[in-house]
């Protein structure tokens, strides 16, 4: 199967362009606009250039003219999260949609992931030979992104993060070579890009492992938000016996008024319980018995192929204005869902679209023996709050609700953050532990010490 899209656009001798095969689109060009959007509307990014890879020799040409020319070196699969990179002025962007493609090896359970690959388009790869990949729970979320910041998905909890099924990875480094890195060969940056982020290279493919799963029962069960007291008090206890095999998320969701959304959710207010069950509908159907005994007004559990399960939780499809933020939790008991319930339950102030608590632990909790930076959470659950900023006053006011959240959970905070929620600046030092961070630093040092790769939430080389 070919990985690699042919080339589009060509403008030898023009000294302002890296020379490539890909299209290069500067500023004032018909299409600057389309060309530095990010998934996220909210973002106006304004780098000095856009590269549309078409390949990883266009990927190294970037690179290299970077160097020559003194630019940094910015890469994005799709935006999801341009949120939190700094500005980029003087940062050419390369993008890496062109760049797409799955290569499955059944027989190893492996697959080849070209970067600019969708969720969706590896889930569907591998689904035809019975595999799974343990993606997020957005199926046009870039598997690069999803990947190098570590990957929360609904098979995480059996089969741990994202980022420690890579087995090797593709990149250009910053002295614009293209090199292959692995357990073996680069040991440091393979382990830095596992859950490190995209600080250390322009990664061109990565090449992960599958596990062998061709179905899961999944299902939502919606109540409206009135019930959410008694329904959050109960799926917090409902998670503290689940076994690893079921993972979950507990929503607090306030939909507009919107003619696309289903007639159900339309102009809605509801808490819902999401939930995914790899051992079968018998367990399921014993495990959901104390929610379903609060008798959810819809309740949509059904046993689907694995590619479904994206989706589950309704992500959206097509890019979108939105703010959002996270933070960790140690526990969650009955203290702190009263917490989440003043900031964002019936009666409080609040238009936030949705507040997720995603139910961590099992594998995502304990360190696998081969890991990179990301070993595990060590967290309990994780919020993830997003408010849709469609006019200035709702821009305005999502930071004060965001807020609200946060403050009302502070008392059981985890001091670690994850990245790929991280949709704020924060201290990338939060994102690891200090002897991780230390070696991370130390990578970046090592790998990028002009410190070209701009990467959202940027792990700084070490101190001189
Ligand atoms: C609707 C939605 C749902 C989400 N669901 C989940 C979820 O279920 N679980 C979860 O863990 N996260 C989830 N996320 C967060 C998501 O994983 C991050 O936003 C992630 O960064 C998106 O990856 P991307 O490649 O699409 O984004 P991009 O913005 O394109 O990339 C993000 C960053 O990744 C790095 N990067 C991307 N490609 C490369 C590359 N080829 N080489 C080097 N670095 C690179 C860069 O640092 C870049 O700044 C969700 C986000 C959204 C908006």
């Amino acid at each position: 199967m070919s990985l690699i899209s042919p080339p589009t656009d060509h403008h030898p001798g023009d000294h302002r362009r890296p020379e490539v095969a890909g299209r290069v689109v500067l500023p004032g060009d018909p299409d600057w606009d389309q060309a530095r959007a990010a998934w996220n509307l909210s973002v106006d990014q304004r780098p000095a250039m856009v590269v549309h890879a078409s390949s990883a020799e266009d990927v190294a040409a970037a690179v290299r003219f970077a160097a020559a020319s003194g630019h940094r070196v910015a890469v994005q699969t799709t935006g999801h999260g341009a949120a939190t990179l700094p500005d980029l002025s003087g940062v050419i962007l390369v993008r890496t949609a062109d760049l797409h493609g799955v290569a499955v090896d059944p027989t190893s359970r492996r697959a080849r992931v070209a970067a600019g690959t969708l969720a969706r388009d590896l889930v569907a790869a591998a689904a035809e030979h019975g595999l799974a990949f343990p993606a997020g729970s957005s199926p046009d979320v870039g598997v690069l992104g999803y990947t190098l910041g570590g990957g929360i998905g609904w098979l995480g909890r059996r089969h741990g993060l994202a980022c420690n099924h890579v087995v090797a990875a593709e990149v250009v480094t910053a002295d614009g070579v293209l090199r292959r890195v692995d357990a073996e060969r680069d040991p440091d940056l393979f382990w830095a890009l596992r859950g490190g982020g995209g600080s250390f290279a322009a990664v061109t493919a990565l090449e992960v492992e599958l596990v062998p799963l061709r179905e899961a029962h999944i299902g939502t069960l919606l109540w409206p938000l009135d019930r959410a007291v008694e329904v959050l008090h109960a799926w917090a206890v409902w998670t503290n016996e689940l076994p690893d095999s079921v993972t979950s998320i507990a929503r607090l969701l306030r939909f507009p008024p919107l003619p696309d959304l289903p007639d159900h959710l339309r102009g809605r207010q509801l808490v819902a319980v999401e939930a995914v069950f790899l051992d079968g509908v018998a367990v399921a159907d014993r495990l959901l018995r104390p929610l379903r005994a609060l008798r959810p007004e819809t309740d949509t559990f059904a046993t689907v192929p694995v590619p479904r399960l994206g989706e589950l939780h309704g992500d959206p499809e097509h890019p979108v204005p939105s703010d959002g933020d996270h933070l960790l939790l140690r526990a969650l008991p009955p203290a702190a869902v009263d917490g989440l319930l003043a900031a964002a339950g019936p009666g409080a102030e609040t238009g936030l679209l949705a507040v997720d608590v995603r139910h961590l632990g099992g594998a995502l909790g304990r360190t696998s023996t081969a890991h990179g930076a990301l070993d595990r959470l060590d967290a309990s659950y994780a919020v993830f709050a997003v408010g849709v900023p469609m006019t200035p006053e709702l821009a305005a006011a999502i930071p004060d609700w965001l807020a609200a959240l946060q403050e009302g959970l502070a008392p059981w905070a985890a001091d670690q953050a994850y990245l790929n929620f991280a949709e704020r600046p924060i201290d990338p030092a939060r994102l690891f532990t200090d002897d991780r961070f230390a070696r991370l630093r130390a990578v970046k040092a090592s790998y990028d010490p002009d410190d070209r790769f701009v990467a959202n939430h940027q792990v700084p080389g070490s101190p001189a």
